[in-house]
């Protein structure tokens, strides 16, 4: 299937210093992200700035998707819209290592707004700064419940540091 977002560049190229605007919503299916943090049925915001260089196209702008997760520590779910910006570079002779090509005076800006989009959604995100989690023991929602196996657990945990502390000051034999 061709992308959608295949870009004419010839007019650009012919003079440097030109400028061209791509405004879209894309359906995020066209990414094929497979990842469970893109949100089906939802819509990528593309709006960038295709300058035309010397040696290449610029496409600078920004990038806004919608994701779903869940925090960390509690496992709540999570949902939130990512905006990024982005800066990279298009060569018909890709030079620059991170230069995307142009092909046939056709740039394509689908795989570069994926990439940019799976870095900008949350990997691990948390649903407050602070949240206390889950008991490791009971599995209650430490934010809502006050369960009572935390203070045994803080307990264990100082009794295994001591442990570690004797161990440390026991002289070596060897
Ligand atoms: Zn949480
Ligand atoms: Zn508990």
């Amino acid at each position: 299937m061709a992308s959608p977002l295949l870009i004419n560049v010839a007019e650009l190229l012919r003079r440097a210093g030109s400028v061209r605007e791509v405004d879209r919503r894309i359906d995020v299916d066209a990414f094929n992200f497979d990842d469970p943090r893109m949100v089906a049925n939802s819509q990528v915001e593309i709006g960038l700035t295709l300058e035309a260089l010397t040696d290449g196209i610029v496409v600078h702008g920004r990038l806004c998707a919608d994701w779903v997760s869940e925090c960390r520590r509690c496992l709540r779910q999570l949902s939130g819209r990512s905006e990024t910006e982005v800066q990279e570079l298009y060569q018909a002779v890709v030079i620059d290592p991170d230069a995307y090509p142009i092909v046939g005076e056709q740039l394509d800006l689908l795989e570069m707004v994926r990439e940019n989009l799976l870095l900008a959604v949350p990997v691990a995100p948390l649903c407050t700064v602070d949240c206390p989690g889950l008991c490791s023991q009971c599995g209650a929602d430490l934010q809502t419940t006050k369960c009572g196996c935390s203070n045994k657990i803080a307990d264990e945990r100082w009794a295994a540091l001591d442990l570690l502390k004797i161990d440390e000051s026991r002289p070596t034999t060897e």
